[in-house]
């Protein structure tokens, strides 16, 4: 009788990998902690016909190993554009991905991918190349001038055995990476209740408008119904793309950030999502939703208090790549799940910027 209960509880865990994108194996806590480092905005294979573009990717391989040996976390975020897909000719967009995870994938760090604007974005012509001297390689049968699309990269990405990202519901896309993901205790299977829930969104951009549509955020409503119905699992949520719910608590673009905010960079007007259908509101009527992560803007990196039913912290991440806008320091966002959440930058110098009790 025993066994027939078991065959049920794993036919159930089954059935709700299936329809809610939930990772198909889980991670535990390594003692009491739990400890996440979020790479945002790599921008790999940015200018990659030119000198200079290869050798950023090769500094932001050395930001990514020196934050994986100082912290070893347990999971890696690579939280959107992780390419700079208008600027690859051929269709190659794959291998650019392995370069990105790669210092992740040798330590045999577990990782979850969310996509940003850039990772599927079309190829931009150069104006120049209609001049004169015409399009380099125009008989080279590889240049394809075209784009690796969302679910091709996500295929790539899931190929590797470390990767606890989802390709997401069909019904939701155009959308992808749209999944969530149970953090268990030390020694607990995924049969009993977790001890953190990260929910994982593909906010759009590239290929289609930046945002997270109706569907996406009743899928959120359903999946949090259904794995934490009574809000006492601890949650986060990671996407790529402010939310105007950012726009509306930001600290002045400029000005010091100033308790009860926290962070060190804040240079930038918050750059949102085309539109608003009430994700915000959904994420604040949960008292088990902790904090929100995004990257997007590479001049920000506060994090804010909300006056949700939790408290909940929306954050950006720190610019991990050197591709991409900005020269501002290169480093990580870690967060550490221990009691209460614990978030600080390491930064590529060496010095931790900040430790802040979230
Ligand atoms: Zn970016």
């Amino acid at each position: 009788m025993a066994a027939v209960g078991w065959l049920w509880c794993f036919i159930g865990v089954l059935l709700l990998n299936w329809r809610w994108g939930l990772s198909s194996s889980s991670l535990n806590f390594r003692g009491n902690t739990f400890t996440m480092a979020l790479f945002a905005d790599l921008h790999f294979g940015e200018a990659a016909s030119e000198e200079w573009g290869p050798l950023q990717d090769v500094k932001s391989q050395r930001v990514m190993s020196f934050v994986l040996d100082a912290e070893k976390p347990d999971l890696v975020i690579f939280l959107g554009d992780i390419l700079t897909a208008n600027n690859m000719v051929c269709h190659n967009a794959t291998n650019y991905w392995t370069q990105a995870i790669s210092a992740t994938l040798q330590r045999n760090i577990s990782w979850a991918s969310v996509f940003g604007n850039h990772d599927d974005m079309s190829f931009e012509w150069p104006v120049d190349w209609f001049g004169v001297a015409g399009i380099p390689g125009e008989d080279n049968i590889d240049h394809y001038f075209r784009g690796t699309t969302r679910a091709e990269l996500m295929a790539h990405d899931m190929s590797f055995g470390a990767s606890f990202s989802v390709k997401g519901s069909r019904s939701l896309w155009p959308s992808v990476s749209n999944y969530a993901m149970q953090i268990f205790s030390q020694n607990s299977t995924n049969l009993e209740e977790p001890l953190l829930i990260l929910y994982f969104l593909d906010s759009g951009g590239g290929s289609y408008p930046e945002l997270i549509s109706a569907r996406q955020i009743s899928w959120f409503h359903e999946v949090a119904s259904e794995l934490n119905p009574d809000q006492r699992v601890p949650e986060l949520a990671f996407w790529h793309i402010p939310t105007q719910g950012y726009v509306d608590i930001a600290p002045p673009p400029g000005s010091r950030i100033e308790s009860p905010c926290v962070g060190s960079i804040n240079l930038e007007t918050v750059a949102p999502q085309v539109v608003e259908l009430g994700f915000m509101e959904l994420l604040s009527e949960r008292r088990s939703m902790k904090a929100a992560f995004v990257g997007h803007n590479h001049g920000l990196d506060w994090c804010c208090p909300t006056k949700s039913a939790g408290m909940m912290y929306l954050c950006f991440a720190r610019h991990t790549g050197y591709g991409g806008y900005g020269t501002w320091t290169r480093g990580a966002r870690i967060i550490e799940q221990l009691n209460e959440l614990d978030i600080w930058d390491k930064i590529h110098s060496g010095g931790v910027n900040g430790v802040y009790n979230v």
